[in-house]
């Protein structure tokens, strides 16, 4: 939840000639070799720090260097010894340069390796995903809208299998309840969860022309271009501007007005000057019904349909805790400047998880099963102290109280096994803590599972420990108790604090105010009541601040009485807390295509191939059918073959035209199917795995049933490739 405060292949038939099994069994078929497969984090600051300083060493060389040239030259020295010195200026010089494409790579994130550098890597897999309709920007015959998008085909099916994932990972797993509440939804419940007064970003106006822009955003890009492409700042300058994008979202709208100013940032596009910072509520707004009368908004989340139905689900539990409801849907959120493609858009999908819990009793019964994970997590502390994520066994940072309680930790496991089976690269997957001003001031804690994309380090999914701030706002604004209970099994003698304001004292004193002055006296928790109960004994009055009035006002002695009673409990009425996971579909998905594409050469070595390395979980299409050649019996088994994958519940595809099989298997590739069954006799077929390009030979009625098997993880392609007569993609001529 938002604080409210991204071949010509060579046709070439492959008969019966691999019959014979196991003669060319190796392991290349596990092994993908591809140039964006598992690559290190793109940047390590300890490195850009070791190669700024090493350029201003070098710089001073190339300085001091000139310097002895130009003094030789005015001394009129040999030339002989003027030349040696302007070679070794010369070396020096390219040294220099070196050391500048090392930092310009690290920074850019351009791999050493030769890879492609972030942008470009982005526009590759960008026109991949646009040409194959993964997606289209909506509306695109009238020239789009910003942050809008539509899902093409592919996408679709991406999309309902990571969704499809998330319901048996979570809904199912843990039995939690599911829901589907409306979009549009009434003023009154976005008021009571603080939405309409405080959903808001910082926005800052170009003063001439009135073009907004988020005021956090400019300050990132310039702190990120300066570090970027100026490399004659400073170590230190470099670290404050780490710093800088360290605590962005820490910092007040005061502060980034000033940093603003400071830096002397202007409006991107015309260079004007900025207005100073100030607050956007993001809700699109709407009115449910035709008078106008009943203001609603587009909801920014989901959560609240939970919430609301709180006691209902409580109730269908049997009245028990903890449990968890879930809902996915639509969220609208007008975003100021969506500037990053699928990253960030005006609608999105959401999948959020709400676990209710008793506030003292966060432990969870299935924590060991994800104790002994060990991933990136990036402690608040670390943050500040300008270190980088490091791998921390969950139940460390648990017992060590890194992570606030059990339940939390449970959750951050689950979304870790979550992303990781979804095939997000766990090197590039994170769990930072928010920082204490970026939570918001009830919650007891905060962690964002970020995926380093061309982006940069996104948050994907937000999981808070939001205590019992929303179902306490929803009693307080509905009236209706939102608790739960936990009954005793014997009576139990509790001490209990009773305040009694005397109505008659306070009518006299106060008047029309009296009422505001009673609610406040009564809303007083046990540290204040005890204090005033005290001050009252020694003093006879004391000042109470009454919010509701805004100013301070005399109570004395007579006015209210405060005391401890022991009284008999048969129960104990709690407000619950809540542990929100919730999760940005999108930007998963966007991530999820990131680390999924790699580009391999074509077997003539004349062009680059596209890949997506989809696990059979989350592929598009599971299967493509092909005829080796356009022939009517070929055509007739590959229906046959159709029919049972249709039957065995398998997306596929039938691929029947005239095309070379290498550019079949091209198409099939960019697409991210994982594997091919090429017909090339009426009694048997081979099925290519998409990675390795490996082969197996299976009879015509097996074919189905390997896929499936394989697409649902009951076998692995290792496994089959072991058992069935195969050929390595090295000895396969096909493309
Ligand atoms: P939040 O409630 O702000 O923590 O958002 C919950 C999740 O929604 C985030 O972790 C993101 O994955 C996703 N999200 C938030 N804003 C957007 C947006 N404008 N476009 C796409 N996804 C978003």
């Amino acid at each position: 939840m938002r604080c409210l405060l991204l071949i010509a292949l060579s046709t070439h038939s492959f008969g019966h000639n691999f019959l014979s099994p196991l003669t060319t069994l190796h392991s290349a078929h596990s092994t993908l070799s591809h140039a964006f497969t598992r690559r290190p984090p793109y940047t390590t600051i300890q490195m850009e720090e070791t190669l700024r300083k090493a350029l201003a060493e070098k710089q001073s060389a190339v300085d001091s260097q000139g310097n002895a040239v130009r003094a030789l030259k005015a001394a009129k020295a040999a030339k002989a010894d003027v030349d040696a010195a302007i070679e070794a200026l010369n070396g020096l010089k390219l040294e220099k340069a070196s050391i500048e494409k090392q930092l310009q790579a690290t920074v850019s994130g351009g791999g050493g390796d030769g890879s492609l550098n972030r942008e470009a890597f982005r526009q590759t897999v960008n026109n991949t995903l646009e040409r194959r309709l993964f997606y289209i920007p909506s509306f695109k015959i009238y020239r789009g809208v910003a942050g809008l998008y539509d899902y093409g085909p592919p996408g679709c099916a991406v999309k309902s299998n990571v969704l499809g994932f998330w319901r048996q990972h979570f809904v199912l797993e843990e039995n939690m309840l599911e829901v589907d509440c409306p979009c549009v939804t009434p003023e009154v419940v976005l008021k009571a969860s603080g939405h309409v007064d405080k959903f808001t970003d910082l926005m800052v106006k170009d003063e001439k022309t009135g073009t907004c822009y988020r005021a956090d955003h400019l300050l990132k890009d310039f702190c990120n271009e300066k570090l970027q492409k100026d490399l004659s700042i400073t170590a230190e300058k470099a670290a404050e501007l780490k710093h800088v994008l360290a605590v962005l979202d820490d910092l007040s709208s005061e502060e980034l007005g000033a940093k603003i100013k400071e830096y002397g940032i202007t409006a991107p596009d015309t260079k004007n000057p900025l207005s100073d910072p100030y607050p956007f509520n993001l809700m699109f707004q709407t009115s449910i019904g035709p008078s106008g009368l009943s203001p609603g908004y587009m909801r920014p989340e989901t959560a609240q349909g939970i919430f609301v139905n709180f006691k209902d689900l409580y109730y269908y539990n049997g009245n028990k805790l903890p449990f968890a409801a879930a809902q996915i849907g639509q969220a609208f959120r007008n975003e100021i400047s969506p500037r990053q493609g699928l990253l960030r858009v005006r609608e999105f999908t959401l999948a959020e998880i709400e676990h209710f819990v008793d506030p003292e009793n966060k432990s969870h019964p299935k924590f060991s099963e994800v104790a002994n994970l060990e991933f990136l997590m990036f402690p608040r502390e670390e943050q500040m102290s300008g270190h980088s994520a490091k791998k921390i066994p969950l139940g460390e940072a648990v017992s060590r109280g890194i992570v606030n309680n059990e339940t939390l930790g449970y959750f951050i496991g689950r979304v870790y096994l979550f992303l990781t089976r979804l095939g997000i690269d766990e090197d590039r997957l994170r769990f930072r803590q928010h920082l204490a001003n970026e939570m918001a001031h009830y919650a007891a804690d905060c962690w964002d599972a970020e995926i380093e994309s061309s982006y940069g380090w996104i948050e994907c999914v937000g999981i808070a420990d939001r205590s019992a701030y929303d179902l306490r706002a929803h009693t307080d604004k509905s009236g209706v108790a939102l608790v739960a209970q936990e009954k005793f099994s014997e009576p139990r003698e509790v001490e209990k604090l009773v305040i009694n304001p005397v109505k008659k004292e306070l009518g006299l004193a106060f008047k029309g105010n009296q009422r505001m002055v009673v609610e406040a006296l009564e809303a007083m928790n046990e540290k204040e009541a005890l204090e005033m109960k005290a001050t009252l004994e020694s003093k006879g009055e004391t000042e109470f601040l009454v919010c509701t009035l805004g100013k301070n006002v005399t109570i004395t002695k007579s006015m209210v009485t405060i005391s401890k009673e022991i009284k008999k409990e048969h129960q104990r009425v709690f407000t619950p807390s809540v542990i929100e996971p919730s999760f940005g579909i999108g930007r998963i998905i966007y991530c999820l295509y990131e680390h999924s594409f790699y580009t391999r050469p074509s077997k003539a070595g004349d062009e680059q191939l596209n890949v997506f390395r989809f696990p059979p979980l989350v592929a598009p299409i599971k299967c493509t059918v092909f005829p080796l050649v356009q022939n009517q019996q070929y055509e007739e088994v590959a229906k046959v073959i159709s029919q049972s994958l249709t039957t065995a519940g398998i997306s596929h595809k039938i691929d029947i035209t005239g095309t070379s099989i290498g550019k079949r298997y091209a198409r099939t590739d960019e697409l991210g199917v994982p594997f091919a069954i090429t017909v090339d006799s009426t009694s048997s077929v081979t099925i290519r795995e998409r990675d390795s390009k490996d082969q197996i030979r299976v009879d015509v009625e097996r074919a189905a049933s390997v896929i499936k098997e394989v697409t649902d993880g009951r076998t692995t392609w290792a496994d089959v490739w072991s058992t069935f007569p195969h050929q390595s993609s090295a000895s396969a001529d096909d493309e």
